[in-house]
């Protein structure tokens, strides 16, 4: 079976492709800025203008001729509607062009379950990305949201700092590589309540400090990293006890950090849990994770055919634990 997976839902356009749970592509182009956030339309625009090319080149990757896929899988929600609609618009183009059914995906949901090409069974997720932050496992039927971020995204979180101190998007990466030359820890505020974590005063305060220019921008990465990864790792590790499950699995953007990873583990080590982390490609908004769940999706008997298709919309505000699960026993 081959099933074609298209990404949509914020920065990145990606088409995968997967033949009986094998990655056989992931092409993936992001939006990028110099200085300040994403602007949905020109996400969109984006999207538009490269998402031929991403699909030529996903089919030339995997030797798969068109005509051998079986369904489309496409990540229906949640994300900005602009950028969605790119997405579903063109599964929809391509569903009437080969005749095939769309399989429609929860963006977070694909996140959690492309960490069985980990070895990861039944993980508790720490789900750390631009706009979503939430810590999920199965439990009774459905994806369960244990804890999540009460205002933005820790992704955001960052971002939205780093464009303060004058970075373009996405600043991550940026103030990973700064907090390695941070020498003091400077007290911030730690916000978790109950499973829960806040992040808006903490930006506040950090703001605060960086135009104080008493701190040097190192100090203030750091103190970021160290205080706001803290929180991520308590409501995980609670969720690990509470759930009695025995595996930790990183996804998002944000679980690229070398820092973020190396406290999961830690704590992991610590109460004999395992600890899993996808590569980088599969951490990161990527088609080949909504193919890889389409799959399993579609061979469990989901798919829009026919007339169905014209009833099929985005969902931008789809919640995690609002997903029907019938694929997993
Ligand atoms: P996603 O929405 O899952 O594609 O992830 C994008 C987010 O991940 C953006 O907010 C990035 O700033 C963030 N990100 C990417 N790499 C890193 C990193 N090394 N450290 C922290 N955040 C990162
Ligand atoms: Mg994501």
């Amino acid at each position: 079976m081959i099933v074609l997976g298209i990404e949509s839902t914020a920065h990145t356009f990606g088409i995968g492709i997967v033949g009986n749970g094998k990655i056989l592509s992931n092409v993936k182009k992001s939006y990028t800025t110099e200085k300040g956030g994403i602007i949905p339309m020109d996400a969109a625009k984006h999207h538009r203008d490269n998402k031929e090319s991403i699909y030529s080149e996903a089919l030339k990757n995997s030797g798969v001729d068109e005509s051998k896929i079986d369904a489309i899988a496409v990540s229906q929600g949640p994300g900005l509607a602009p950028c969605l609609l790119q997405g579903m618009g063109f599964a929809k183009e391509l569903s009437r062009k080969l005749g095939k059914p769309i399989v429609p995906v929860n963006h977070c949901v694909a996140h959690l379950e492309i960490g069985r090409v980990t070895g990861a069974k039944d993980p508790v997720m720490l789900y750390a990305s631009g706009a979503n932050t939430q810590i999920i496992a199965y439990a009774s039927g459905k994806f369960r949201v244990f804890g999540e971020t009460l205002d933005i995204g820790v992704g955001n979180f960052i971002d939205t700092f780093a464009r303060y101190a004058g970075m373009g998007f996405p600043g991550g990466p940026a103030i990973e590589k700064l907090a390695q030359q941070g020498k003091n820890f400077l007290e911030i505020p730690y916000k978790v309540k109950g499973m829960d974590i806040a992040l808006s005063g903490i930006l506040t305060n950090l703001r605060q400090k960086l135009e104080s220019k008493k701190h040097s921008l190192p100090d203030l990465a750091f103190s970021l990293q160290e205080t706001v990864f803290a929180m991520l790792v308590e409501v995980s590790e609670r969720a690990l006890a509470h759930t009695e499950k025995k595996e930790l699995l990183l996804g998002g953007g944000v679980a690229c950090n070398g820092r973020l990873q190396e406290m999961c583990k830690i704590m992991c080590k610590e109460r004999g849990a395992r600890f899993f982390c996808p590569e980088k490609q599969f951490l990161v908004d990527n088609a080949a994770m909504i193919a890889f769940l389409g799959e399993i999706m579609f061979k469990s008997g989901i798919g829009f055919k026919g007339k169905e298709i014209e009833s099929l919309d985005i969902k931008p505000r789809q919640r995690t634990d609002d997903v029907e699960v019938s694929w997993r026993k």
